[in-house]
């Protein structure tokens, strides 16, 4: 399977944070042949393991992770004529949720469409019509009208759903989907043990596919615990904002100008040796980077590296528009150069920190 075709899998696949289980699954399946081993643990992060020759006594370890949530919503109360109400997981903008359709996860695991429906302008006054709908206003219509039909359709409150569109490529190397945060960062994990797959390495990499970041870095700082890695990278799908309307200086990242090394998000201050190898494996390979300009946004890298007694961390981001909506784009040269960067770094180990 080509990135792409692993990026469109994983973007059309069910995640919201706290229900991964059918991207985990997938992704278990794509690795599996890839490493020496595979685990999950008791929350639901998943661990693909590939152990490199230890050259002087122990292996150092070192920790790629990417978060297989996505952001989403959940069904809170069904009112007496079957409508949904329901709670944000996750950031959403208020403005951008209303009139969208929705897929929703039943505890079976079935799918059930429906959509965020909208009073027509018709109807609205011009004062109203320039609010933004505060999200306990809004609700899903699944064609139930009453709640025993909503629950003969399997929805119980609890149940999580998404804004779903699938996956398309606008032109060529252009493609847009939903949750490239962070689906993006799990396609350059695969991608990368597949690449490294046949080749010995000098350090054990731990493929990390972390639970509820969205939520608060849930999964990365059980994983961290777990793992115990000497150095970890984390693997975004981060802020493109290169669209009219933004101002160069509050743009974090811009399409087309490779992956997007940080040096500092509201997590984490990235350690200077650490920006520094980064830097110097790209250049050593020709892959463009960028810095991700600081300090917007949060990242597994943050709960990492204050696991334990403190781990050396850093962040590389896949240059992603319109995240945490439901429609987000990306450029295959920029994920491509991702993936790239992310294997020469695997393979600069551990001299290039150590
Ligand atoms: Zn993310």
């Amino acid at each position: 399977m080509k990135p792409v075709e692993v990026l469109q899998k994983l973007s059309d696949g069910f995640g919201v944070a706290g229900f991964e289980d059918e991207v985990r699954e997938t992704i278990a399946g794509l690795v599996s042949p890839l490493v020496d081993e595979v685990r999950t643990d008791a929350l639901g992060n998943l661990f693909a393991i590939r152990r490199g020759a230890a050259t002087k006594g122990k292996a150092r370890t070192l920790m790629l992770d990417a978060h297989m949530d996505e952001v989403g919503f959940m069904v809170k109360w069904i009112d007496e004529r079957g409508y949904l109400r329901f709670a944000p997981i996750g950031g959403w903008d208020e403005r951008i949720v209303p009139g969208h359709r929705v897929v929703v996860q039943t505890r079976d695991g079935a799918k059930r469409h429906g959509v965020i429906g909208t009073a027509p302008p018709h109807i609205l006054s011009p004062e109203e019509q320039k609010k933004p709908i505060p999200i306990d206003a809004m609700f899903v219509d699944v064609g139930a009208t009453s709640k025993e039909e909503a629950a003969a359709m399997g929805i119980r409150i609890g149940d999580p759903f998404t804004i779903h569109y699938s996956f398309v490529e606008l032109r060529d190397g252009y493609v847009t989907g939903k949750a490239f945060d962070d689906r993006a960062g799990c396609t350059v994990l695969i991608e990368t043990a597949r690449r490294l797959a046949e080749r010995a390495l000098a350090v054990d990499v731990a493929f990390a596919f972390v639970f509820g970041e969205e939520v608060g870095l849930r999964g990365a700082r059980t994983a961290a615990y777990q793992l115990d890695p000497d150095v970890a990278l984390a693997i975004e799908g981060t802020i493109g904002a290169d669209m009219p309307g933004v101002a160069p200086e509050s743009q974090p990242v811009r399409l087309g100008q490779g992956p997007a090394i940080s040096v500092a998000d509201r997590s984490i201050v990235v350690s200077r040796r650490m920006v520094a190898a980064l830097e110097t494996v790209a250049e050593g390979a020709s892959i463009p980077y960028q810095y991700k300009l600081p300090t917007y946004g949060g990242t597994d890298a943050g709960a990492i590296h204050l696991s334990r007694g403190g781990v050396l961390s850093g962040v590389i981001s896949v240059p992603c528009r319109y995240i945490h909506s439901p429609i987000s784009t990306l450029r295959l040269d920029d994920l491509e150069a991702t993936i790239r960067l992310t294997g020469a770094f695997v393979e600069a180990l551990p001299d290039a920190l150590f």
